[in-house]
């Protein structure tokens, strides 16, 4: 199948419908044509209304004594954007083939902010992506090259030397899945905890000779060192780190090259294993983004979850009823007859 080019991405926006079919299809936005969550006497029924929303079209329940409505980007990748779903799907498409800020500010007529926000939002879809796999590296028979690198050139601003941030990154051989943090020190406590929440027990490690790691074949790895003072082989054992070494240059490379903020620089590692992982070696990167994407928002389970919260706020009321019955019942044992004395002349 050829992969999506944007003659095709503009074909599916030109019509609204046939747009909405088209994302429908692909999980980004909800099929809400079921019972109303509201009245559940009446059904949700998409209609054409512009009173509401500049999409035109939303969802309204049949039943006219209820007539509650729902957003069709409700729980969507699109929902809270001023922009067009059309415009929304072309920032998608622009991204994820890393088209140039510039070029698309002029093509979609938006301004550079916009861009940036929604650079920001794909990237946020890779960090949970990734967070909610919880996918360790390395197992028995697999091996692991794990280095540090700074991050960020030493920069001279008004007198105060900038440094830049010490990362910690390690990937798997043959199967390229990596992770990377940013690291306030390079101590034996900070490392080993990451190694650990990152790296299955049994796996072999190789790092430099950085007295940090000294302490992993007591923690149930096979450690295997190179002595970059001194090679780039280990004579011995034949390790070295070169996978480590060329993926800390690729990955600085996929930083832009100004206006990163530090506390952006993990978004783009989770952007840049994410591309390595899932988009690099995919039939259709884009096609693939979106998958990502509508596992992430799911808009699907929004009606179920909307239900729960009105059942959950109902049961609390019913509850308030109940501890209210129950004053007043507590209040009718005060009036007691034998106690008050007032039903003795009924
Ligand atoms: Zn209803």
């Amino acid at each position: 199948m050829p992969k999506l080019k944007y003659d095709d991405i503009y074909r599916i926006t030109v019509d609204f419908i046939g747009l909405l079919s088209w994302i429908g299809e692909h999980g980004l936005i909800g099929d809400f044509g079921k019972a109303c969550i509201y009245c559940e006497e009446g059904r949700f029924s998409f209609k054409k209304d512009s009173s509401w929303s500049k999409d035109g079209h939303l969802w309204r329940c049949t039943n006219k004594s209820c007539g509650k409505k729902i957003s069709i980007r409700a729980g969507s990748w699109f929902e809270n954007s001023h922009l067009s779903i059309a415009n929304i799907l072309k920032l998608t498409y622009y991204w994820v083939y890393k088209l140039p800020s510039s070029y698309i500010e002029i093509q979609l007529d938006v301004s550079n902010k916009t861009v940036v926000d929604w650079c920001n939002f794909a990237r946020e879809v890779c960090r949970e992506v990734i967070l909610r796999q919880n996918d360790t590296l390395g197992g028995p028979g697999k091996v692991v090259e794990i280095d540090e690198s700074k991050f960020g050139k030493r920069k001279y601003h008004r007198g105060r030397r900038v440094d830049g941030c010490w990362v910690f990154g390690g990937i798997e051989r043959d199967t390229n899945k990596c992770f990377f943090e940013i690291v306030e020190d390079r101590t034996t406590d900070t490392l080993l905890e990451i190694i650990k929440r990152n790296i299955k027990p049994g796996t072999t490690i190789i790092s430099d000779c950085w007295k940090a790691y000294a302490c992993l074949k007591d923690h149930g790895y096979t450690h295997l060192t190179v002595n970059h003072s001194k090679e780039f082989v280990n004579p011995e054992t034949g390790a070295c780190t070169n996978k480590i070494e060329s993926t800390w240059h690729a990955l600085k490379l996929s930083l832009p090259r100004s206006g990163t903020q530090k506390q952006l620089y993990d978004s783009y590692f989770f952007e840049y294993v994410v591309r390595k992982k899932f988009l690099n070696d995919s039939e259709d990167a884009f096609l693939e983004f979106i998958r990502l994407v509508s596992t992430i928002y799911n808009p699907n389970s929004v009606l179920i979850k909307k239900r729960q919260e009105l059942l959950a706020a109902n049961s609390k009321k019913t509850d308030e009823h109940q501890d209210m019955d129950f004053v007043v019942d507590e209040d009718k044992e005060n009036s007691n007859p034998n106690t008050s004395g007032i039903d003795l002349f009924d």
